[in-house]
């Protein structure tokens, strides 16, 4: 029988509020007090789940049912006010505070979401930082705590990750990197090294992974408003957006909505490797 409800479960096992509306009265399903979450929903770790992009990429993936694993650094209010919201847009979450930057927070991180969920499906790299300066300024600090946590972050995470995948023979990362790690930035050096070595690390891992069945893409976000470029002066984002095709800041919500199609679309599933820019069209250059 097909009952109309705001999750779905498909064939593939993909979890969809968007793409359909039935849902099969055979699957498993776990009514909780406060929400009805399919407990075959995907679980997906996002890191850097408290604000900006995460914030946005967690709410979506929650929107389409899905158990969402909110981690943050430091920020515990917001990310437990992400967990509410997740909670009330039909999914289900819980906030875990981790370290990207240290293995051993992120190996207890992955041992809590199982201990939680079971599983793990999904891990969306999304944490990172700026420390922006020019070369003849940058200070042995910055230019590591930048690699640290944009980079090494991704690799520890995604490690942790390939355990519970590979024997799954399932799963699915997504790496959020930028346009700057393609195209670079006057005083970013530290920032674009490590987005450019994402863009290396993805395409290694989609590599190295697919014969486990396992899909890693990342995405290229160009200038999207966030407490990030909050920090940019009003002045230089005016003359950013000047050079962007289409004249404006992008919108979390919008990077959003390209995540949760790598993460949860099964067209998904014969697409590995790949970089796709959400950037308004600032990388295709003049
Ligand atoms: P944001 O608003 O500054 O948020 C950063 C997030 O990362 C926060 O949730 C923060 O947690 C978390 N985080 C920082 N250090 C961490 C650590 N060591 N371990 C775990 N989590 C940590 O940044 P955003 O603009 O949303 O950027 C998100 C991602 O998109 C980053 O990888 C960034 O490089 C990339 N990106 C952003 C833009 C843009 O224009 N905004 C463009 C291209 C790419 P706390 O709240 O706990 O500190």
């Amino acid at each position: 029988m097909a009952i109309a409800l705001a999750c779905t479960s498909t064939t593939s096992g993909f979890v969809s509020s968007r793409i359909g509306l039935t849902f099969d009265s055979t699957s498993r399903f776990a009514p909780s007090s406060l929400n009805m979450v399919a407990d075959d929903a995907k679980v997906c770790v996002v890191t850097g789940a408290s604000r900006g992009l995460g914030r946005a990429i967690a709410l979506d993936l929650g929107k389409h049912g899905c158990k969402v694993v909110v981690n943050y650094a430091a920020s515990e209010g917001p990310a437990l006010e992400v967990v509410e919201e997740i909670k009330k847009l039909g999914g289900d979450a819980i906030a875990i505070k981790a370290n990207c930057a240290d293995p051993d927070s992120i190996a207890e991180m992955f041992n809590e979401a199982m201990d939680k969920y079971g599983t793990v499906d999904v891990l969306v790299n999304n944490a990172g930082i700026t420390k922006d300066t020019l070369v003849a300024r940058m200070k042995r600090d910055q230019w590591q705590d930048v690699i640290d946590i944009n980079l090494s972050g991704v690799f520890y995470c995604t490690q942790q990750f390939f355990k519970i995948a590979s024997k799954k023979r399932t799963g699915r990362i997504i790496n959020i990197s930028s346009v700057v790690g393609q195209i670079g930035n006057p005083g970013q050096a530290n920032y674009a090294a490590a987005k450019g070595g994402v863009l290396g690390l993805t395409m290694s891992n989609a590599k190295e992974f697919a014969s486990r069945n396992v899909k890693v893409n990342v995405i290229c976000p160009g200038f999207i408003a966030s407490d990030m470029t909050a920090e940019l002066p009003a002045e230089y984002l005016e003359k950013v957006c000047e050079t962007i095709p289409l004249k404006r800041l992008g919108k979390p919500e919008e990077v959003a909505g390209m995540c949760s199609f790598l993460a949860l679309d099964p067209a998904c599933e014969y697409i590995t490797g790949h970089a796709f820019n959400v950037d308004g069209g600032i990388a295709m250059g003049a």
